[in-house]
């Protein structure tokens, strides 16, 4: 029996950029383009948030206008409804929209409580249904956070009750700063589908204590079918200490195309992607396939 496709998202364009300094607009667009050509089918471009707090992406609008849309999902991530209106006006597929779990950091990150955010999530939501376009929220710190620790599945509950009640019928579950294990990983996704079977459960993992590609398989084998991942392993939050990058897109498809679980990408064209973005960003990124090359490639002897 063939294994089930497994959809990758790539966050290069929001989550990888917001971290890096200014990249030219011409190279974030090449870049994506080329992540584009490769065959991913859904991609987080950019954000629409205001060009004070988050630099990097103030050219979001031009970038949404350049890339190449045909075969793929755009989706932008949006922190309030003047991002939403950006959003309908550039038509993008879908939108993004962030909450922490914890407290303290939804306070660094949007200066809210997490009801303020939920309240404010579904007045965006309402915005966007009527546009027809779907939202998707991201539950920052799901597995813990650097400031309040490791917590239990319950917190992680009462915020996505509290969503499903506006309507809300999609989450991402972001390990924010690397703290989760795969057990854990693995017990949350057991629980959170028995507690929501009809609600869409993806996973946005990074690599900050090298536990992420385990972190992945793990949800994986509890039934997760949807992967956040980054280009070359690059992205971070800007306001959590220590945070590092994503799972690196190109190791996860490498990972998931060794198993003979179906990906959309082409693997030689993610690994030239990394390397180009290698280039541009002119560091040693953190991927490893994009050193090393697939398992399945021969050496002279
Ligand atoms: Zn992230």
């Amino acid at each position: 029996m063939e294994n089930e496709k497994v959809i990758l998202t790539d966050v290069t364009g929001r989550d990888g950029f917001q971290m890096e300094d200014w990249v030219e607009t011409e190279d974030k667009v090449r870049i994506i383009n080329e992540i584009i050509a490769a065959g991913v089918k859904r991609i987080e471009a950019t954000s629409f948030v205001s060009p004070r707090a988050v630099p990097q992406l103030k050219d979001a609008k031009e970038v949404i206008k350049q890339i190449n849309r045909e075969n793929v999902r755009v989706i932008t991530l949006i922190p309030n409804v003047r991002g939403a209106e950006f959003a309908l006006e550039s038509d993008v597929d879908e939108v993004n929209v962030v909450v922490s779990v914890s407290e303290t950091h939804n306070r660094k990150n949007v200066n809210n409580t997490v009801d303020e955010s939920i309240a404010g999530i579904a007045e965006i939501n309402r915005l966007m249904q009527s546009g027809g376009k779907k939202v998707n929220v991201g539950l920052a710190t799901t597995f813990g956070c650097p400031f309040e620790g490791l917590y239990e599945v319950d917190r992680v509950t009462e915020v996505i009750n509290k969503l499903t009640a506006k309507g809300l019928n999609s989450f991402m579950l972001a390990d924010t700063t690397g703290m989760a294990n795969p057990l854990q990983v693995s017990s949350f996704v057991n629980s959170l589908k028995a507690d929501f079977p009809d609600v869409g459960l993806s996973l946005h993992l990074h690599n900050t204590r090298g536990m992420g590609l385990a972190n992945v398989l793990a949800g994986y084998e509890a039934g997760i079918r949807n992967f956040d991942a980054s280009l070359g392993g690059i992205g971070g939050c800007p306001f959590a200490p220590g945070a590092t990058g994503n799972v690196a897109l190109e190791d996860v498809a490498h990972m998931f195309d060794q198993m003979n679980i179906p990906i959309d990408p082409d693997l030689n064209k993610l690994i030239a992607a990394a390397r180009d973005l290698e280039q541009v960003l002119g560091y040693k990124l953190p991927g490893q396939v994009m050193k090393a090359g697939q398992s399945t490639d021969l050496h002279q002897v």
